[in-house]
């Protein structure tokens, strides 16, 4: 690895399942942070004396890169000197500005995501609540892009690195690709020991989004990259990335037909099929949950598996095809 000069990964606890996330120090024509890690103290003061030991400190630090705009990956910018430069994607910065209306926007669009997902009335902001805690109190606030990071651009004062979008994991995914290396940042794109959760994230701009499709045609997309190393957001570095690719999108598959078996018979709502598929998870970690079920139940339908269609009330209502319902 030629590039390992050049980077720096620096592992920072969080409080999430996902266990440690990496910031990377990339020295480039200017020293560079990829992502921000996570707004604790213990992960800040980890941070800094991992800079030390490098011989860093914060203020040498002379612009921030954003993989993604999830909390563990942004989440200490509003504690960086306010004059570093900070790019990422567009769709992140509403996330990490958090105005009342991007809030309020989200949070009406998430409470019809939960009423179509047959939530009902009266226990609705009690679920409501669950699905948006982490953002509302991990995320930071008040932050702003000093410029937007698209397909095809490369980075500034880093000009090896082309940018890809790889929407799924978030719709903000982005993976800074070293052509001449061979060598990529991935954010969450591919993670080394657990698949990426297709996070389901309405926001005015995509109302509706279906994350687990734009996953899977993301994972495709990469195939075309010769990578020979991805540093991956969270855990060790990554190699042989096509086969792991070709893995987990077999695997994927192999989940959504679990889903399928779990849904039986008749029409299901998307909470009914949560309950019936996790039934020890789907109150605890609803955002999750509903991710993940709505996520293989979206590909099941697009593949033929499920019918859907929406009772009067707008729930949706899956059910497996007739066809397959006989096969199995
Ligand atoms: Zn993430
Ligand atoms: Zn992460």
């Amino acid at each position: 690895m030629s590039l390992d000069h050049k980077v720096i990964r620096i592992e920072l606890p969080t409080p999430f399942p996902i266990g440690p996330v990496n910031v990377f120090l990339l020295k480039a024509d200017k020293v560079t942070l990829i992502d921000a890690g996570m707004k604790t103290k213990e992960a800040w003061n980890v941070f800094e004396e991992a800079l030390r030991k490098e011989g860093y400190k914060v203020t040498d630090i002379e612009q921030v890169i954003l993989t993604h705009q999830h909390p563990d990956h942004t989440g200490f910018l509003e504690w960086l000197p306010s004059d570093i430069p900070v790019y990422g994607h567009k769709l992140v910065e509403p996330w990490i500005y958090q105005d009342e209306e991007f809030v309020q926007q989200h949070s009406e669009l998430y409470r019809n995501f939960l009423m179509e997902f047959g939530v009902s009335d009266d226990v609705m902001e009690e679920w409501l609540r669950k699905a948006t805690a982490a953002i509302q109190v991990y995320s930071p606030k008040g932050q702003k892009l000093t410029g937007y990071l698209k397909e095809g651009d490369t980075l500034p004062y880093a000009s090896d690195w082309e940018v890809i979008e790889a929407p799924g994991h978030s719709l903000s995914q982005l993976m800074f690709y070293n052509r001449k290396e061979k060598v990529a940042f991935g954010g969450d794109h591919i993670l080394p020991k657990v698949p990426s959760n297709p996070y389901l994230e309405p926001t005015i701009q995509n109302p509706k989004p279906t994350p687990l499709l734009d996953y899977l045609a993301s994972l495709e997309k990469t195939l075309n990259y010769d990578i020979d190393l991805i540093y991956s957001g969270h855990g060790e570095p990554l190699s042989d990335i096509h086969s792991l690719i070709m893995e987990r999108i077999q695997k994927q598959h192999k989940w959504a037909l679990r889903v399928l078996q779990a849904m039986g018979q008749g029409k299901k709502t998307t909470l009914e099929v949560s309950a019936a598929f996790f039934p020890d998870m789907y109150q605890k970690a609803p955002d999750f949950i509903f991710s993940e079920v709505y996520g293989q139940l979206t590909y099941l339908e697009k593949e033929g598996y499920v019918e859907l269609t929406k009772n009067e009330e707008g729930v949706l209502l899956w059910e497996a095809a007739r066809v397959l319902a006989h096969q199995s």
